[in-house]
């Protein structure tokens, strides 16, 4: 099979998702001088951090932290352009297993019960393929054992990129979203949301307002990246 695989690799080399550069025998998703460079922030280590800092005033997060700082040119920022628009599930379960690992090296890896990603509504998921979200939540689910909980919230609007609505409008257009579906699956359980990049906040701010409504026993959030409107 390696051999095999090599034999395609020479025919049809794969690239790196961050630099495009092509990958070397041993490299998979993205190369070794990549892989040094991520700009990790080190929030889950680190709990006092902007992104949960964002949130403050509105949300009581146990936990709130994302993986990478997100750079208008930075590695991230394609990672996550090819996870979203370019069909690379891969690129979600490159990031969700670095999220794990780093999870798993804190005490935060027996802190929740079941991990809700950001539901997309079924239109997107349709045309996308697949929720970039669930693609990066799989291996934190797998490593960690956790249930993946995929439909007890749903999307039931489907709404234009945040970053397009004038910051007042923002909030309107995401407060009715999200719909507790199956509110037996919420009720006293310690649920972490896991998102791609968080920019202004609010629809995480959204689904995490439906998802209190239903007495979990806390709410987390992980993202892998927080972004400011300016880099997106
Ligand atoms: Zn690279």
């Amino acid at each position: 099979m390696k051999i095999l695989k090599d034999f395609l690799n020479l025919l049809f080399p794969e690239n790196c998702f961050a630099c495009n550069h092509a990958l070397t025998a041993g490299e998979k998703t993205i190369c070794i001088s990549c892989l040094f460079q991520l700009p990790y922030t080190n929030h889950i280590k680190e709990p006092e951090n902007e992104l949960k800092n964002k949130f403050l005033s509105k949300l009581n997060f146990k936990f709130a932290g994302s993986l990478l700082y997100y750079k208008k040119e930075g590695i991230a920022k394609q990672l996550i352009k090819n996870l979203k628009y370019n069909n690379e599930p891969e690129v979600g379960h490159f990031l969700g297993n670095l999220m794990a690992q780093e999870l798993n090296s804190t005490e935060k890896k027996d802190w929740f019960d079941t991990i809700i990603p950001v539901p997309l509504h079924q239109k997107r998921k349709k045309t996308r393929g697949y929720n970039q979200a669930e693609e990066i939540a799989k291996p934190i689910a797998e490593k960690l054992n956790i249930e993946l909980n995929l439909d007890s919230v749903i999307r039931k609007i489907h709404n234009q990129t945040q970053t397009k609505v004038k910051s007042r409008e923002r909030w309107d257009n995401v407060k009715d979203i999200f719909l507790v579906t199956k509110p037996e699956n919420i009720e006293n359980k310690n649920i972490l949301i896991i998102d791609d990049v968080i920019t202004t906040g609010s629809t995480i701010e959204s689904l995490a307002t439906e998802i209190l409504k239903h007495k979990p026993k806390s709410i987390s959030l992980l993202a892998v990246a927080n972004a400011s409107e300016n880099a997106i």
